[in-house]
């Protein structure tokens, strides 16, 4: 008899809620991961760095257990199919995993649920990736929070003293089933090849957290944001451990981290967003242009404004982008050209290191207006001004524009007034008739 341990967005022994259970169970426990082909399939790019980021992460787990005397097994397939593979393999008491909000997981997890009662086996799921989920901060009337100020304040006020307890499951790592090594399947087996993309460390360097208010608005500063969001996004650092260093070291920081439990909790009442639909509706009527030779220059850093060209380049090429240059390119794409949010929220999707379904969307749809606590529709970022404010000496443009100021450097694509005009005209055609 096994207890099963399942790693999704949680690729790490330390600090981890479901595995601490799991291994304090009293039954030795099976550590499994999954390449779920519903996901890889639907993966273009074969040299896709987050597979390669999940890869090496699944691989530096095995080292662990293996010097534990353990093994990850490591399957490749359809999570339900693995899971009846594993009911013959083994006779399984319990599975345990940690929360995924996203609507395909919560259904992948209902099926595997069902399949483990049917054959006798109970499914243990729990909260790992935020602090607070569902509806652990609701308003007083018990609905959730639509905006972000009022939420952030009641996040705060629920916090208790064991709210970022470590869950010492690095110290029970004898618990897990003793077996030789199994093999990984290599990136090429699993059906893709290395990226050359390096990816930023997850060791939290605290005098960027300590800094955090003065710098991270700057988008030339090497160390003006943590950097930490694939980590986040695949679990190789933990929210708690990373909410208790910056609630001593910067109030500013852990905002952020309450930014990222809103969208996810956002997500999980709201899961409209999850199926193309605006937050709000009548967004949804907007006329947009969708020029696709207009959307290929953005996509490419073509555009003609310095600001936004250097920021789709610097994601075409680390596939990170700064957040006030994140907020500045969708802004461009929804209201200068008119392009419709879900274009730029499906290409970050596909180049973001940390891309996040929740935070991602929650993103574009505040840039668009059609979000929760949206941008109104009416304010429209002014490229120039944003470029004097926050990047006033251009280091970080001709860093990824070179060319800047060369023949070479392609004209505006689109006049910022007129756009700026055209978009304002062009959004309240619809939302003033609400
Ligand atoms: P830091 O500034 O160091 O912040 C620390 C952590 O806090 C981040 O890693 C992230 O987990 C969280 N965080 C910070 N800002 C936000 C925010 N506004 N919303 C939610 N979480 C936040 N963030 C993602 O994690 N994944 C995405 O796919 C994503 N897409 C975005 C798309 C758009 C259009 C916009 C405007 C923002 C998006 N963000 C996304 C939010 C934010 O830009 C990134 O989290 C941040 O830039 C990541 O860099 P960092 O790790 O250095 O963050």
């Amino acid at each position: 008899e096994v207890n099963i341990f399942w790693f999704r967005r949680d690729l790490r022994l330390t600090d981890n809620t479901a595995l601490f259970h799991a291994l304090n169970s009293g039954i030795p426990v099976v550590p499994i991961f999954i390449f779920d082909t519903n996901i890889l399939d639907d993966l273009d790019d074969k040299t896709d760095a987050r597979v390669n980021f999940i890869h090496a992460s699944v691989q530096n787990l095995q080292q662990q257990l293996i010097a534990a005397g353990a093994s990850l097994e490591v399957y490749y397939g359809k999570p339900i199919a693995v899971i009846e593979n594993l009911l013959e393999k083994y006779i399984i008491k319990h599975l345990f995993t940690n929360h995924d909000y996203e609507p395909y997981a919560q259904n992948r997890d209902a099926a595997v649920g069902a399949l483990l009662e049917k054959k006798g086996a109970t499914m243990y799921t729990y909260k790992d990736q935020v602090i607070f989920e569902k509806n652990e901060v609701l308003k007083d009337d018990g609905k959730p929070y639509t905006v972000f100020t009022p939420y952030s304040k009641k996040w705060k006020a629920c916090l208790k003293e064991n709210t970022f307890y470590h869950f010492k499951s690095e110290t029970l790592l004898h618990a897990f089933f003793k077996q030789t090594p199994k093999a990984i399947p290599s990136l090429e087996q699993i059906g893709f090849s290395k990226t050359n993309i390096p990816f930023p460390t997850k060791e939290t360097d605290t005098t960027i957290i300590k800094q955090y208010a003065l710098q991270r608005d700057f988008p030339a500063l090497k160390n003006g944001t943590s950097k930490l969001g694939i980590h986040l996004r695949f679990g190789t650092i933990s929210i708690r451990a990373l909410a208790r260093e910056s609630i001593i070291l910067s109030e500013t920081f852990l905002n952020e981290l309450i930014w990222r439990d809103f969208y996810h909790m956002i997500l999980w009442h709201f899961p409209h967003i999850a199926h193309g639909k605006a937050f709000r509706a009548e967004y949804d009527l907007i006329p947009w242009r969708n020029e696709e030779v207009l959307f290929q220059h953005w996509c490419e850093g073509k555009t003609g404004y310095p600001i936004v060209d250097a920021g789709m380049r610097e994601l075409n090429t680390t596939g990170f982008m700064h957040n006030r240059v994140r907020m500045i390119t969708a802004s461009f794409l929804t209201k200068h050209l008119l392009i419709d949010w879900r274009w730029g929220e499906a290409y970050f999707a596909k180049k973001l290191l940390d891309f996040d379904f929740a935070a991602n969307n929650g993103g574009w749809q505040w840039a668009a207006g059609s979000g929760c606590d949206a941008a109104p529709y009416f304010r429209v970022f002014n490229p120039t001004l944003q470029t004097e404010k926050f990047d006033k000496q251009l280091i970080y443009i001709n860093k990824w524009v070179p060319e800047l100021n060369s023949f070479n450097y392609p004209k505006p694509i689109v006049n910022h007034e007129l756009a700026r005009k055209r978009a304002i005209e062009v959004y309240s055609s619809v939302l003033k008739k609400q």
